[in-house]
């Protein structure tokens, strides 16, 4: 069971991936998260994707699709995987299909997650984020705030703010989001496997019902 994850910055990716993991017993792969561990290491890959990650820019197709498929070969993604935050650019959608079906593979499910776009400003400048790399549990000083400030409940790290997690990043990611995704939710909505779903407190609805919800869906609850 392959699930990717779509949808701009801030709308919950991370949040539900962790939840379908857990619900589905398959590992979340996260590229921001592997590219921000491969910079607190310094190591090639990281000094590279530092500088675009900096600015709210999508690291080169290279660097992310290798990284990716890597990860896809290893012992744990053999009963499938939630890839959170990949593909990002079509090409990326393109070669993550080739790879896949190489393996006799595909993806089963590309989760849409849309949000206005003021709580998605909100909800990123307020995300904190556990430091401890085998946590890394988010939180949100406003709406789902640790009991301790600035600790995490489940082990007790300390809680940091992202890097590119500024107002003014945000709004550079989220413009790279609306000039490159359209191809790609186009390109899932052609292999009927796109499953839209709105984040937004107006209507009560935050990624952990998103979340809730494709669980049964997929188990066919
Ligand atoms: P995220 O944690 O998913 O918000 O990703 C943080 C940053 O990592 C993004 O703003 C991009 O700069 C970079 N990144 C993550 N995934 C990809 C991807 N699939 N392609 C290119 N850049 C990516």
């Amino acid at each position: 069971m392959i699930i990717i994850m779509l949808g701009a910055p801030g709308t919950g990716k991370g949040t539900v991936a962790t939840i379908l993991a857990e619900g589905l017993n398959i590992p979340q792969i996260s590229t921001g998260d592997m590219f921000r561990k491969a910079i607190s290491e310094k190591t090639k890959i990281g000094i590279e994707a530092e500088k675009y990650i900096s600015e709210g820019k999508l690291v080169p197709d290279d660097i992310t699709i290798e990284i990716v498929e890597e990860r896809l070969m290893q012992e744990d993604t053999k009963n499938g995987a939630i890839l959170d935050g990949f593909p990002r650019t079509e090409n990326q959608a393109k070669v993550l299909q080739k790879f896949l079906e190489e393996q006799g593979r595909t993806v089963n499910y590309a989760i849409n997650l849309s949000s206005p776009e003021d709580e998605i400003i909100e909800r990123i400048v307020n995300r904190r984020v556990c430091s401890n790399q085998e946590c890394k549990t988010i939180y949100n000083v406003t709406l789902s705030p640790s009991k301790v400030e600035g600790i995490c409940d489940k082990c007790g790290q300390k809680l940091i703010q992202r890097q590119d997690d500024t107002e003014e990043t945000v709004k550079e990611r989220i413009k790279t989001y609306k000039e490159t995704s359209q191809p790609i939710i186009d390109f899932y909505k052609e292999r009927n496997v796109l499953v839209d779903a709105l984040v937004s407190k107006k209507i009560n609805k935050m990624g952990k019902d998103i979340a809730q919800d494709l669980i049964k869906m997929i188990k066919g609850e």
